[in-house]
């Protein structure tokens, strides 16, 4: 039986990696520090046997017993309100956490996959973005916290793979949507589909007017797990190219919802990019991947999740 070790295993791509793993028959070790993941989210796989659950920071020293054949890094705050509150955490474990991983992998001869994101692009400049962009990042902006440590992470496992000739893999996310979602991460999916449940205005920030392409969990998790068990070791961008305004996107929500709640407009944030499409060119011909959901069947299997979460607080 192969071993994998997923970090962030508690969080929403985490949890849904390690549902993959062990549907395709892996023995998962899940490890989560729980700052931002919920353990709720793999309570369903503890009494598996082919599943265990280390509660660590990745930050600090990494050790598992026995033989590992894959690490997937997927620890990390991941909301713009997440990383903005815990900024030298996000920076440590895309920094550190990230080297004591790949000591790990090396230690084991395992392949390593790191999460990497769209944000290594920052406001782009090039549309749609592919993999050869380098992006236009502002490092000491609010959000150079989280795109820096992902740059750093990039750049230190390519480093690995060069000069010590590990198996790693790099899949840069874009944004990505389904059940398992934090309804208060202040992402504009559960931020609006809450406030339109609640009947509370909806806030779009800005004019509304930058986008965003939004891309349902299952396909992300398929197109991570094809490159990991692909050979190729460049960044490849994994995301649904069906981009949309955010104002659009508040339109489809109140339609979605029946709500009658408004869009009110608030101040943009600092650095907030401007457009954002993946070039999935590369996904498609190396991997033989592309997205199967649409935006309205992935909103339908959201907004479902989210009203049993809401019950269940009410
Ligand atoms: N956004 C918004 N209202 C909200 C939350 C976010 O208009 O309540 C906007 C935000 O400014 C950004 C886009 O929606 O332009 C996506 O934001 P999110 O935090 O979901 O992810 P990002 O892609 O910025 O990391």
């Amino acid at each position: 039986m192969k071993r994998v070790l997923v970090t962030g295993a508690a969080g929403f791509l985490g949890s849904h990696l390690c549902d993959r793993f062990i549907a395709e028959g892996y023995h998962v070790i899940g490890m989560d520090n729980l700052i931002t993941g919920n353990i709720k989210n793999i309570e369903h796989l503890f009494p598996l046997k082919n599943f265990e659950f280390h509660h660590h920071d990745v930050s600090k020293f990494v050790h598992v017993a026995g033989n590992l054949d894959y690490i997937l890094h997927f620890a990390s705050p991941a909301s713009p309100i997440d990383y903005l509150k815990i900024p030298i955490q996000t920076l440590k474990v895309g920094s550190l956490g990230t080297h004591n991983l790949l000591g790990l992998a090396l230690a084991k001869n395992a392949r390593m996959l790191i999460a990497s994101t769209s944000e290594v692009y920052g406001d782009p400049l090039v549309h749609p973005q592919t993999e050869e962009y380098w992006g236009n990042v502002n490092p000491v902006g609010p959000r150079g916290v989280y795109d820096e440590a992902k740059r750093f992470q990039e750049a230190i496992t390519m480093a690995y793979h060069t000069y010590h000739h590990l198996e790693t893999r790099i899949v840069r996310i874009f944004n990505t949507y389904g059940p398992r979602m934090r309804l208060d991460d202040g992402r504009v999916l559960p931020a609006f589909i809450g406030q339109a449940l609640r009947g509370e205005n909806l806030t779009a920030f800005g004019d509304g007017s930058q986008t965003r392409s939004f891309c349902y969990v299952s396909d992300l998790v398929d197109g991570i797990y094809r490159l990991l068990l692909s050979d190729y070791a460049q960044p490849v961008n994994i995301g649904n190219p069906d981009e949309i305004t955010i104002n659009e996107f508040a339109q489809e929500i109140l339609k979605l919802t029946g709500s009658k709640s408004k869009v009110i407009y608030t101040p943009l944030p600092t650095d907030d990019p401007k457009q954002r499409r993946p070039d999935i060119t590369k996904a498609k011909t190396i991997l033989g991947w592309s997205p199967k959901v649409s935006r309205s069947e992935g909103l339908r299997m959201t907004l479902e999740y989210f009203k049993g979460v809401i019950k269940t607080k009410n």
